[in-house]
């Protein structure tokens, strides 16, 4: 049975970098997980909830497949 996680974001609190990850299964990608900021390249990487503004991009995201 699949099992989808909750979204969540990821953030760079070095150069203001986010990206909200959500993954489709519980195969999490390596693209989901970052371990690097793809901006500035630092390791600092925070994990945060969604906030309602991600939320609502995140389902345009998925209507527009
Ligand atoms: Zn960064």
């Amino acid at each position: 049975m699949a099992f989808r996680p909750d979204p969540w974001i990821i953030y760079c609190p070095d150069c203001g970098w986010r990206r909200i990850c959500a993954p489709k299964s519980d195969t999490i990608m390596a693209w989901e997980n970052p371990a690097q900021c793809w901006h500035c390249h630092g390791d600092n990487l925070q994990r945060g909830p969604l906030t309602v503004k991600d939320r609502i991009a995140l389902v345009w995201r998925q209507l527009r497949g």
